[in-house]
């Protein structure tokens, strides 16, 4: 049994974060394409940021929480940063939205239009995130909490207290079969509801590339929350599982290829379907 702190002794609580910089890692994965994430956000909420570029323009796909600037290092790792940038957000969840007021062109599908530009409050208080998502994230299986949702500062005195999700008005939307064209490379949008009304993915028939959000990624998928159907979310499954996919990049944790996809989709419709 641990020892209880005594009066005047350091708590957990009261431990000062160290501070991370840069807050961001970088992952150059081919040519076009970076992964860019956030390693002090606890994992529930670390999503991954994609980077495309391409020859008359270039596309992010989501954001990330917003706790530290984002286009500054997006413009460093453009070959050319006066070429237009779609900051394309497959939905609007604090960890996927978060720096997406940054960019001058944002995109989302309609229905997640509402929400990106004016989110539901959020702060990095455990304690603030709505019960219903930490039920779902249970349900899923996720690893439990901590009071703050991140474990390092971003920069020294930054106070994570002060910290709000800040919203960002859709400069256009994108529905299903729309194609967000980069010059040398092609993107299809898929709406992939289920995981939230209005998510799309993003899919690549040339090379079969395919960005998931979170649809598809290599951990437990969230299914019970606000917003979620389990439902319409196997029928997006049965969509994904269809398609001649040959990488997958989700929404969270590391890519993957098409079988293990398929591991990760059949799982989870066995999963429910008890
Ligand atoms: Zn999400
Ligand atoms: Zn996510």
């Amino acid at each position: 049994m641990p020892a209880t702190p005594g009066p005047g002794c350091p708590t957990m609580a009261d431990a000062p974060l160290p501070v991370a910089e840069p807050w961001y890692r970088v992952e150059r994965l081919d040519a076009r394409l970076t992964r860019i994430t956030e390693p002090h956000v606890h994992p529930i909420f670390s999503a991954n940021i994609h980077l495309v570029t391409g020859r008359d323009a270039d596309l992010l796909i989501d954001s990330g929480m917003g706790v530290a600037p984002l286009r500054p290092l997006v413009d460093r790792l453009r070959p050319d940063p006066a070429r237009p940038l779609i900051c394309l957000t497959t939905h609007a969840h604090v960890d996927h939205m978060g720096a997406a007021h940054e960019f001058d062109i944002r995109l989302v599908h309609p229905l997640e239009a509402e929400d990106l530009a004016d989110p539901a409050p959020w702060t990095l208080q455990a304690s603030s995130v709505p019960r219903a998502f930490v039920a779902a994230f249970a349900q899923a299986g996720c690893s439990a909490l901590r009071p703050l949702l991140i474990d390092a500062l971003p920069a020294p005195g930054w106070d994570p207290a002060a910290w709000r999700l800040r919203g960002a008005d859709p400069t256009g939307t994108v529905e299903d079969g729309a194609t967000l064209d980069l010059g040398d490379a092609r993107f299809e949008v898929l709406h992939l509801p289920g995981h939230s009304r209005g998510q799309v993915g993003l899919w690549e028939p040339a090379t079969g590339l395919l960005f998931a959000a979170d649809a598809a990624y290599d951990g437990p998928l969230i299914a019970d929350g606000p917003g979620m159907d389990r439902a319409t979310f196997s029928r997006t499954l049965h969509r994904l599982r269809a398609l001649p996919v040959t990488r997958v990049h989700g929404g969270h944790d590391p890519d993957f290829d098409r079988a293990r996809l398929h591991t990760v989709i059949d799982a989870h419709l066995a999963l429910w379907d008890q």
